[in-house]
């Protein structure tokens, strides 16, 4: 029987102090049924043996202002680059709040970079739909997969009074 010569063991990817604040900043601008989901898929994400080594889960933006989502939404149409949103200020759910019912998540790799896995955020959905099922991920979207993207409807709100538009 053969086995691999471990040298070291992998450590996962760590938050610096600075990106820790940060993080913290932006899951307080989650509304609390997102933010509630967020932290127990984060928590089972870090108690993963292998999933933890992958990267480390980050929010990489909640509320986005009005005049930000048109600065996106330029992107790829007057302005050079992908189209990342269809959506102009005041339409997307992250325009909402804080509380926002949406947020971005990408994974922070131990070399300080982050990445948006196609296959790491599924498996981030999994968990986040497991936490909470009324979370809806954008990678179901049938017509733009919006992958890193994750929000509740305002009927899932505790406040909410129903309308359960998407944004
Ligand atoms: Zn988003």
């Amino acid at each position: 029987m053969t086995r691999a010569v471990v040298t070291r063991s992998p450590q996962p990817p760590q938050l610096t102090v600075k990106q820790a604040a940060t993080q913290a900043a932006r899951l307080r601008q989650a509304s609390p049924t997102l933010a509630a989901a967020y932290a127990q898929a984060l928590s089972r994400w870090l108690d993963d043996p292998v999933l933890r080594l992958a990267g480390r889960p980050i929010i990489t933006e909640c509320y986005r202002s009005p005049a930000r989502q048109d600065e996106l939404y330029a992107q790829g149409r007057t302005k050079p680059g992908p189209i990342v949103t269809y959506k102009r200020g005041g339409e997307s759910r992250h325009n909402l709040g804080p509380p926002t019912p949406a947020l971005d998540v990408g994974f922070l790799l131990a070399d300080g970079s982050v990445l948006w896995s196609g296959l790491l955020l599924s498996k981030f959905a999994r968990l986040m739909k497991a936490a909470d099922a009324r979370v809806v991920w954008g990678g179901d979207w049938a017509s733009f997969k919006d992958r890193p993207h994750f929000e509740v409807l305002k009927a899932a709100e505790p406040a909410g009074k129903g309308g359960d538009e998407r944004g």
